[in-house]
This record gives structure tokens, sequence and C-alpha cells, in this order.
């Protein structure tokens, strides 16, 4: 930590990244409250998935039901109840913790604003690589 605060005291670059970093952290962590409290699980799942799916680079994700109903707040069985209706959809192939994600568009057409709300605040904060 000592090393980061010695960088940044000699680098405003640096600062000003870490300081946007922080704004970022910050607005994410206000909209996911607001998600939570406002938005149906299926919409979020969509949002899990597609945020997931940018910072991976990939259409396949590894993600077992326990983890996703940890990160949505929700319980298994309604993750397993949602990610069904998504496979049904033909949006997603979900089998054993292994997701392929197989229609991006109909994904964006079903995830709440959320995700495009997030993923805004990345592009300008920090850039368009990062989002
Ligand atoms: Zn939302």
């Amino acid at each position: 930590m000592s090393e980061l605060r010695s960088a940044v005291l000699q680098s405003q670059s640096l600062l000003s990244t870490l300081f946007r970093h922080e704004q970022t952290v910050y607005a994410q962590a206000s909209q996911s409250a607001a998600c939570m409290a406002a938005h149906h699980v299926e919409a979020r799942l969509c949002r899990w998935l597609l945020r997931s799916r940018d910072l991976a680079g990939s259409d396949n994700l590894q993600f077992t039901q326990e983890f996703l109903a940890e990160m949505l707040g929700v319980k298994r069985t309604s993750v397993t109840l949602h990610a069904r209706t998504l496979q049904q959809a033909g949006m997603i192939n979900y089998s054993r913790g292994q997701i392929q994600i197989t229609d991006v568009e109909a994904l964006q057409d079903t995830v709440c604003e959320c995700y495009g709300t997030v993923k805004s605040y990345y592009q300008t904060l920090l850039g368009p690589q990062t989002a």
C-alpha cells in the first residue's frame, strides 16, 4: 500500500485514474442496490451474465447456481427457474456450471436498464476499453 501511495504522489494521472475508479465503484454499488430493490430476478440474471461476458470477453462462462444465487441475493431454486426460462427462450445453454450465451441481443432486450447505466459509467469515467 505504501508503494501505491508513493506512486500516486508522483503521478497526477494515476491519482486521477484511481479517483475515477472510486467514483465508478460507488456508482455501480448504488445502481446495484437500486437494481436489487426494483428489478425482477430474470432481468438481474441477464445483467449479471452480460456484464460477466463483457469482463471475460467470452460467451462461455463458468458459474454454479449457488454462486449466481449469492450474487443475485436469491435462493438457488430461483436461479434454476430463471436460467431454465432463459435457456428455453434460446438465450443461453446452461449445464453443470457451464453457461454459454447463445443470443446476446435477446439478453440485451431482457436485461434491466441498470446494465446500460453501469456500462455507461465505466465508459465515461474510465474509457471505452473498460466497458
Ligand atoms: Zn436493474
